[in-house]
């Protein structure tokens, strides 16, 4: 059985993690985090009645011994959670999207240290994996290309994670070049989105939309669009699952699912 702590477990992902986990045959729920949280058991929520786990709403509480720490929180404190959970010897299996380059830099440096296998996955959803390969693959051949990103609009960064993961794919592959008329120029701001390398991401927010993803590239008198939707949170889990079964192997800390499957 592997031991599991949820950070977030009051959130839309940190919820459906927590049901997850305590479904799964091979994985035991030890402890639940979350500042936001007033109660001292898991089983204070009817919902979980029949569960024992101890909730922690402060880090220097945490008194656990879980195995893996699973990170559904907020851009704003992935970071010093991640810190934690490689200081304590936690694998950590981070879910939680807007980490700086320079802040991974510095988690893979610890996980290093420590010798802790850990995850960055800016999506868990295979859809998701395979739209970024495929567009890696594509963009070999057809080198200017726009992203956009359309997700539920309680997200609080821009682009997504997942968006930002493509660019960077691609980027691999491609020569950085502007894209567009040379000059151009927006007559309302943001008009052509953010600019990576020359490839521009826009982001959409609204209501009912989950997370989803088109990739659109164009050639001389051609064009090709990736696209992938996540309609249900319950399409993240497979890819934590497998997260959680195989990230105590590792002795560093890797950014994408790709790297476990
Ligand atoms: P959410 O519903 O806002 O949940 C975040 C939860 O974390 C909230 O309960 C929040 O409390 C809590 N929290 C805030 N600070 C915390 C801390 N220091 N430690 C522990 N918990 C803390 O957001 P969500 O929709 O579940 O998304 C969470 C993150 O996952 C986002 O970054 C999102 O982009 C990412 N995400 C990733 C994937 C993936 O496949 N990798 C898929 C979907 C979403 P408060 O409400 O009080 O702030």
């Amino acid at each position: 059985m592997v031991k599991v702590l949820v950070a977030g477990f009051k959130g839309r992902m940190g919820n459906t993690t927590v049901q997850m986990v305590l479904e799964h045959a091979d994985f035991e729920l030890v402890a639940v985090y979350d500042p936001m949280a007033s109660e001292k058991n898991l089983n204070e929520n009817p919902a979980y009645a029949q569960t024992d786990v101890p909730v922690f709403n402060q880090l220097v509480d945490i008194d656990t011994k879980a195995e893996v720490w699973v990170d559904f929180t907020r851009p704003d404190s992935v970071f010093e959670n991640a810190q934690y959970a490689l200081q304590h010897g936690i694998s950590p299996v981070i879910g939680t999207t807007g980490l700086q380059d320079d802040q991974v830099i510095q988690l893979q440096a610890l996980a290093k240290q420590k010798a802790v296998g850990g995850l960055i996955a800016p999506n868990f959803g295979i859809s998701a994996v395979l739209l970024m390969q495929f567009a890696q693959k594509a963009a070999q051949y057809l080198p200017d290309v726009e992203i956009i990103e359309m997700h539920h609009d309680n997200k609080l960064d821009a682009p997504s994670g997942t968006a930002i993961n493509t660019a960077k794919m691609i980027a691999e592959v491609r020569q950085a070049h502007k894209q567009g008329h040379p000059e151009e120029k927006e007559t309302l701001a943001g008009a052509r989105g953010a600019d990576y390398e020359g490839m521009r991401i826009h982001a959409v927010r609204l209501p009912g939309y989950v997370a989803h993803e088109q990739v659109l590239f164009g050639g001389k008198g051609e064009a090709l669009t990736i696209r992938q939707d996540s309609f249900d949170r319950i399409s993240f889990m497979s890819g934590v699952a497998v997260a959680i079964e195989k990230i105590r192997a590792y002795q560093e800390l890797m950014v994408g699912l790709e790297n476990l499957l």
